[in-house]
């Protein structure tokens, strides 16, 4: 048993309720565990890791970590005219083209890339664009391996799903393998290495995944007291889905068929009423916002305000490049700002006078950083149903994160919540500590050869680049589908 004490400048420890500050503190830990978190610990330590100007914080907690180097990076790339529009030929939903080894690179670099940038808890969320079917058991007992071995903590479930695509019927016997392959990860790698490894549940979207798997996933994640991630209330699509079913909203579907508790997790939940919002709040079910994920396809919550107000547990999740929690903390507080002065829901009349698009909503009280702030650590913590992790205090794991402000990209600081959301990025990120062990240090990941990764990853993405071309019905080049911004002149 090791103990080891991290100083920093300020400490955002916790009292019991809410995060507080410490000017020059300290968190000492023991194993995996914190001891104290304050001023002059009197103990023995073993070490003494003294990060200067720092900002000393708890781990971030990403619900919907992007895991696989390649469609959140290449969401943006899609040209919009419809003659350029990639059209999935007859290999889909086929083969399966990504190696084992492909895998291990990816979700190396993808965790490699979370601890780069303070995430200490990651629910992932994959790309499923040339899978076979959906992610498969191997896919993610390779991801728990990872896990383990780097000192991750993770929460991974395989997807399943039960319909080939929309409107092509479902595939009954792929739907349930793919369904109990997900149960027996969930029985083989549950709390794994000691905790740090949990399963979860994770149908994929409502279009392609039956109603009874639905109903049955949800009342096992409640028998097993784990968590399912759901997305849900995303748009038309799926509003025109809902109402074929006999439906009319999105969570009043849910409530008939009873798939409403308190272990559901909805990721975006852009398009959801206000008496939608009432009835989640009212089951205690947990929305994770994606900013950048979202604003890129054009979408934000409006508001964060009026969920709050609503009392959702608001949790964010970064689900795009940059995997980055403090910029994503940044975005939400911007976004929610727009959505508060509604400037930009104004059309200005050459007769002087304004239409205003969002003239019935009423004005919800403004969020505060420290509103986004406890959006990224215990809030994520309250939706996992955990209070041992996205706080600093006697008790909780060890997973810690120092932030540096000496550095003039940063900026004269004030506020440690305030400056970091403001003038910080996950660069500025310079130790993460998971479960008691060091994983990044001076920026350094530790253990891990960062070039070879970087240039094994990108590999990878060339593959996955390629399969467009393979897999579409015109077997057009994917320049086609990613033009260059400029034209390269080699
Ligand atoms: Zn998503």
């Amino acid at each position: 048993m090791k103990t080891t004490k991290i100083k920093g400048h300020f400490v955002i420890g916790h009292d019991g309720s809410k995060h507080v500050f410490y000017r020059d503190g300290e968190v000492v830990y023991k194993d995996d565990t914190i001891i104290f978190v304050g001023k002059d610990f009197e103990g023995h330590v073993d070490e003494i890791i003294d990060t200067g100007l720092s900002i000393i914080s708890p781990g971030f907690i990403d619900l919907e970590a992007d895991i696989d180097t390649d469609h959140a990076l290449i969401d943006v790339a899609f040209p919009s005219s419809p003659e350029n529009r990639f059209v999935m030929g007859n290999k889909y939903r086929t083969i399966d083209p990504y190696t084992d080894e492909d895998f291990k690179i990816r979700q190396t670099y993808s965790i490699a890339q979370l601890i780069r940038n303070g995430i200490t808890t990651a629910m992932p969320i994959e790309g499923e664009t040339f899978h076979g079917w959906s992610q498969s058991y191997r896919e993610h007992e390779i991801m728990s391996e990872v896990g383990l071995e780097m000192g991750m903590r993770l929460y991974v479930g395989p997807s399943f799903r039960s319909y080939v695509g929309i409107g092509e019927g479902y595939d009954d016997k792929r739907s349930e393998q793919s369904f109990s392959d997900a149960l027996r990860h969930f029985e083989e790698f549950d709390g794994k290495g000691n905790g740090l490894i949990r399963g979860f549940i994770n149908p994929c979207q409502i279009r392609w995944t039956k109603e009874d798997l639905l109903v049955r996933a949800i009342r096992y994640a409640e028998q097993k007291n784990a968590p399912m991630r759901l997305h849900a209330c995303e748009g038309l699509g799926e509003w025109e889905h809902i109402r074929a079913l006999g439906g009319n909203t999105t969570i009043e579907y849910f409530e008939r068929i009873g798939l409403l508790s308190p272990k559901l997790l909805i990721p975006h939940c852009i398009v959801a009423t206000n008496r939608e919002l009432e009835t989640l709040a009212r089951y205690g079910i947990s929305v994770i916002s994606t900013p950048f994920a979202e604003i890129q396809g054009g979408t934000a919550l409006f508001s964060f305000a009026k969920y709050q107000h609503y009392g959702i547990n608001l949790t964010i999740g970064t689900d795009a490049q940059p995997v980055d929690m403090i910029r994503n903390m940044r975005l939400a507080r911007d976004l929610d700002v727009m959505c508060h002065n509604r400037q930009i829901f104004r059309r200005y009349q050459e007769d002087g006078s304004v239409m205003n698009t969002f003239q019935d909503e009423p004005e919800y009280k403004r969020m505060t950083v420290a509103d986004f702030f406890d959006a990224a650590t215990v809030n994520g913590a309250k939706a996992l149903d955990r209070t041992d992790i996205g706080k600093l205090a006697v008790g909780a794991k060890a997973d810690i994160i120092a932030i540096d402000l000496n550095d003039i990209a940063v900026g004269p600081y004030e506020d440690p919540v305030r400056t970091m959301i403001v003038s910080c990025t996950g660069s500025n990120v310079t130790h993460t500590i998971i479960n008691g062990k060091m994983l990044m240090k001076n920026k350094k990941l530790l253990g891990i050869d960062e070039d070879l990764l970087m240039k094994k990853a990108q590999v990878v993405l060339e593959k996955f680049l390629n399969l467009y071309q393979e897999y579409d019905q015109y077997n057009r080049p994917k320049e086609a589908f990613f033009p260059p911004s400029y034209q390269f002149m080699d």
